[in-house]
Parts: structure tokens; sequence; C-alpha cells
């Protein structure tokens, strides 16, 4: 890159970089490389953290002739928004756009003066779950770190208000895409990111086995959240073709370690699908897989997703299973689909322009 005070304009064209993607270290040499005092990097770190900075020129404490280099050699990520549907509850759901054309779905949730943020981790996903409209639709790649934490401060943005928390509940498996989760957790948890408390960051996946061993040692309270479905070995590995080299009964072990080591209580979700996953020799199961384990149940009523042969289980049904885990010590929760008038439901999240225009 060129010195900020001599600047010549660029000859070879070449691939501009995403700032996002810089960490401090890297940030503090690219200003001593520009003849920049080193209190360039926090102040720029700022308008692209914090403040979510959509361009160089924004950044009025900068010199003009450094900003002018920086918007040459570097973009801020460029995230645009293709459209925006707003959901009779108030959830909104946003189709955002990377530079290179492709587009992941996100949510934000308010209630109560909360803000709860659904983002996506990869855009499709490769696990073919058979319920999942995301499944379905197939995988297109990895976000990076900085391609996640927008979805949250473009949410932020939009409602114009603090974040509270952030569900990693929208396409893509998570742990399939580790090294870019964490990291960008970690932005969002830091103070000079988004500040959102570790407990109040939950990543969901469907169960990569050494994954959540890894997840387990890391240092912050996140939460976990194992998308479990069924407790049936037959049952889970139809719903979930792609975790099935992962048996249940190392599953059971290995989450078992996970409380042993953090001490925290993973949630457990399951669809319930009739005649599928919601029958007694199902509920049985789950009661093993739970019982005398640190666990909580989210019972969420399957959403419908367009082609599916499954239907969700009755409301009763639903409640039978919460008595009967109660039983066993179990807590359980049915969870309310927010936005499903928008598709912005769990499952839901699928790239369709076409659809969402209409
Ligand atoms: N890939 C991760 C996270 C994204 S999916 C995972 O599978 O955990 C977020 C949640 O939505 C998961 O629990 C997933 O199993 C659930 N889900 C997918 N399709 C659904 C549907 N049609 N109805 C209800 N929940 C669904
Ligand atoms: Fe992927 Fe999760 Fe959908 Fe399964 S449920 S296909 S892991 S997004």
């Amino acid at each position: 890159m060129q010195d900020a005070n001599t600047q010549q304009p660029s000859s070879k064209p070449h691939q501009k970089k995403d700032i996002h993607s810089y960490s401090h270290k890297e940030l503090v040499a690219l200003f001593k490389e520009l003849n920049q005092p080193a209190f360039r990097a926090k102040q720029v770190e700022e308008w692209v953290w914090e403040k979510n900075a959509t361009s160089f020129s924004q950044m009025t404490n900068l010199p003009k002739s450094l900003r002018s280099v920086l918007e040459e050699n570097l973009t801020l990520g460029g995230t645009e928004e293709l459209v925006k549907q707003v959901s009779q509850d108030g959830s909104r759901k946003y189709l955002l756009r990377y530079p290179d054309g492709v587009s992941v779905e996100c949510v934000g949730m308010p209630n109560r003066g909360k803000l709860a943020v659904c983002a996506s981790s990869q855009a499709g996903c490769p696990m073919g779950c058979a319920f999942c409209a995301t499944g379905a639709s197939g995988f297109t790649r990895n976000l990076t770190a900085g391609e996640i934490y927008e979805q949250v401060m473009h949410v932020r943005d939009d409602f114009d208000t603090r974040v509270t928390s952030v569900v990693l509940m929208g396409q893509g498996e998570p742990f399939m895409n580790y090294d870019a989760v964490l990291s960008a957790l970690r932005k969002l948890n830091s103070p000079d990111g988004a500040g959102i408390g570790a407990r109040h960051l939950t990543v969901s996946t469907c169960g990569v086995i050494p994954m959540i061993k890894r997840f387990a040692n890391e240092p912050e309270q996140f939460t976990l959240a194992v998308s479990l479905h069924s407790a049936v070995q037959r049952t889970r590995d139809m719903l979930m073709p792609g975790v099935k080299k992962y048996s249940l009964l190392h599953l059971y072990d290995v989450m078992g370690e996970y409380v042993d080591k953090t001490g925290r209580r993973p949630t457990y979700e399951y669809a319930l699908i009739k005649g599928v996953n919601d029958t007694e020799e199902e509920l049985a199961s789950l009661c093993d897989f739970c019982r005398d384990n640190l666990a909580h149940v989210n019972l969420i009523q399957l959403n419908d997703v367009k082609g599916s042969k499954f239907q969700p289980s009755s409301e009763a049904r639903a409640q039978e299973f919460v008595r009967r885990l109660a039983n066993v010590g179990v807590e359980a929760t049915i969870r309310n689909s927010r936005g499903s008038d928008i598709d912005a439901a769990c499952g839901q999240l699928k790239q369709n322009v076409e659809r969402m225009s209409r």
C-alpha cells in the first residue's frame, strides 16, 4: 500500500481486501507502513467494529489523504440489503448480499426492549437435514467472520438499538465453519465490538462432535444448543443424514464431557414431527437421553417447508412432551416461532429472492 502522504494512483489492478479481516496487530503494521501514528489503528477499529461505518469518508477524525488511501485499497465489506420484510410480530427479515454476489438471510426479533438477532454462518448448508429448507437448497460457501458480524450490525443499525443477544440459527452449520464463527463471536462479545455478553451468544449445531469438544475448551461462556430432533438412532439418521457418522451414544458422552468441563446447561432443540419423532418410543428415548443430565429441551413446532412431507405435531402432543420431561427432572419449553408469516422462522431461511420480492 502507498504512503498516505505521498499518494500515487495505483497502476496495477488488485483485489481490495476487506478491512474486517485485519487483526489489531495487522492494522497497526499497516498504519506504520503508511507512516501514520499507531493510534490510527484504534480510531479505524472504532469506525469499523463499533460504529459499523459503511464508507471510509465517514471516518471524519482521519486525515482526508488517509481516508482516500484506505478507500483505494480496502473495502468495508460492502453488505448490501436486497430485501427487507417486516412481520406482523415486529420481526424483520433481511436478505443481504456480499460483494461476490452471494446472499444470506438474517432476522431481527424485538421483544420488550430487547433485540435478538438470528444470523447465518454459511450461505446454504452442506448437512442436508430432511426437514430443513436451508438443507434442501444445498451449500454455497462459508461466511467470513466479518460477514457474520456485519449481519448483526446491519440489524442493529436498522432497528437503531443495541443488540442484546445473537443466535447462529440462520442458514448454515456453524461448526462446519468453526474458526470464522469463533472469531465473529469474539468480536460480538468484545467491548471494542458489539459488546454482547458471551452467555447471550448462542451457537446451534446439528452435532459435529469434534467441534463440540473444541467449543467446550473455549474460555468464553458462550451458549451451546444442539439440534437433537430424535434420540432414536435410525430416526435421527433419516432426519439428519449429515451427522450419521456421529452416533447418539457418542453425542451423549461428549455432551456429558461438555457439561463437566463448562458447568453450563446446553439446550437440545427438538422440532416435533407428527408420527416421526413424537411417538411413545421417541418420547421415552428423549427422556432417557436427557435424564440425569444438565439439559434444557426446546420443543419447536415444525415450521412448514414447501414441498416437505413432514407435518407438525399437535399442541397437545407438545404439552405431553413437556409434562413427561418434567417427570424426569428435565425442563422443556415450547418455542413459538417468530416471523413465520415472512418465512423467517427456523429452517425457513433460504435464498429465494424471487419469492421474497413478490
Ligand atoms: N445448522 C444449525 C443451526 C441452524 S438451524 C443446526 O442445525 O442446529 C436452526 C434450528 O432450526 C435448528 O435447531 C434446526 O434443526 C431447526 N430447524 C430446521 N428446520 C426446521 C423446521 N422446518 N422447523 C423447525 N425447526 C427447524
Ligand atoms: Fe443445516 Fe441446520 Fe438445516 Fe440441518 S437444520 S440442514 S444443519 S441449517
